[in-house]
């Protein structure tokens, strides 16, 4: 496996867990059992019952007509909007918190940006009966309020992170101090496929339902089970590593990757990480991060909150490194225009995240007879309100 995780947690020179001393007991634990409980036939049908009857799946894989006819080339979507809560986030959250009910947690911990994950994983604790505490920065409770609201609807308790820049960096921060003083009893179910060594080969596998589903559709219709291209946008890459998973050693297929570039790649007010990242350690992991000339963390900005993050998973910072797959920076304005058009053509309203996958058909051509799928991470539903203050529909 070229680009599966090594032993060692690495993907190339990326990954491994970089963690204090302090919290090694706790991912250690994660570390030594994972594998053999995802793997056991009891987990296993537990995972696929839950996939099926509480979050949908399989979820479509639509051939979007209008569209191909548009750009020239055949075009399927990926309905992860369909998903219950409306993205790809909680076929993760459900897969950890059936992994820490096996490890004997009674409770669960997580840190949000935008909410969206902090929604999915107060989601899976309703459902489950566990306790759910969320880190949320105190700047982020203020512009995602009706996330906040949903997670106390939903029975979490979301606790304001309230030093630093009040922000995703901070609530991670608390999370990860909550998780060393109390190593025993929690789980702290990660969103993306980020942290150290187990958590990104961990999301990897929950989200790989994505690519093994594609196959399965793409045979039934096409007659063969690969596609010539997968588009996915990128935030910490959990989507993407899904519907790229069980194409990764097939080089038959190219696998595009759309971060965000906010104002503009050059414009100070951006996410692209490849385009303006170098190697670095964040969160747990070494990977392509924004930094400044001494190692500071920049701080990122993209229209799309759930695409607002100052790297990518390690999986992602080997992709690029290695040639493997294509990255395209999309500015918001792109992603915007190409969101409104899905809605058009398609009657599909997206996530402003996945807006950016859509917005590659705009910066590259493809053949007539080649078969490309996108994966349509989430619903727009919850950017209305962006949507209205941009204004061009
Ligand atoms: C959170 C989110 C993303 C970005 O996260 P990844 O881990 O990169 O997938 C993309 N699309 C939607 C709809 C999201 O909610």
């Amino acid at each position: 496996m070229q680009y599966g995780v090594d032993e060692r947690g690495y993907y190339g020179q990326f990954g491994g867990a970089y963690i204090p001393e302090m919290l090694f007991p706790n991912v250690e634990e994660l570390r030594v059992n994972y594998l053999d409980i995802i793997e056991s036939d009891d987990f296993k049908d537990e995972f696929q019952h839950l996939l099926r009857n509480y979050v949908g799946r399989p979820t479509p894989l639509y051939f979007a007509s209008r569209l191909s006819e548009k750009y020239k080339t055949k075009i399927y979507l990926k309905r992860e909007d369909l998903c219950h809560t409306g993205a790809h986030k909680v076929n993760n959250t459900i897969g950890q918190i059936l992994l820490a009910q096996r490890l004997g947690k009674s409770k669960i911990i997580a840190e949000t940006g935008a909410g969206q994950h902090g929604v999915a994983t107060a989601t899976v604790c309703a459902l489950m009966g566990m306790e759910c505490v969320v880190y949320m920065g105190e700047i982020d409770m203020a512009r995602q309020r009706p996330n906040v609201e949903r997670m106390k609807i939903l029975g979490a308790t979301v606790k304001p992170a309230i030093s630093g820049s009040k922000t995703l960096k901070d609530a991670t921060n608390e999370a990860m101090r909550h998780w060393i003083n109390n190593p025993d009893d929690t789980h702290y179910i990660i969103g993306s496929v980020v942290g150290p060594h187990p958590y990104p080969d961990m999301v990897a596998r929950f989200q790989s339902v994505i690519s093994e589903e594609i196959q399965n559709q793409l045979q039934e219709v096409e007659g063969r089970n690969a596609p010539d291209h997968v588009i996915a946008c990128v935030g910490g890459g959990s989507n993407a590593a899904g519907a790229f998973y069980h194409f990764l050693e097939d080089k038959g297929v190219n696998l595009i990757a759309a971060e965000a570039a906010g104002l503009g790649i050059s414009s100070g007010k951006s996410a692209a990480t490849t385009a303006l990242g170098k190697p670095g350690v964040l969160h747990g992991s070494k990977t392509i991060l924004m930094q400044t000339e001494d190692g500071q963390v920049v701080e990122p900005y993209s229209i799309s909150a759930g695409l607002d993050y100052p790297g990518i998973g390690p999986i992602h910072a080997h992709l690029f490194d290695d040639g493997r797959a294509e990255f395209f920076g999309i500015s918001d304005e792109e992603a915007m225009l190409a969101g409104v058009e899905l809605s058009k053509l398609e009657g599909i309203i997206p996530a402003i995240e996945t807006s950016h996958a859509l917005a590659v058909f705009g910066k590259r051509t493809f053949g007539s007879d080649e078969v490309i799928v996108v994966n349509l991470s989430g619903r727009g539903d919850k950017d209305l309100e962006t949507y209205i203050k941009w204004g061009k529909y």
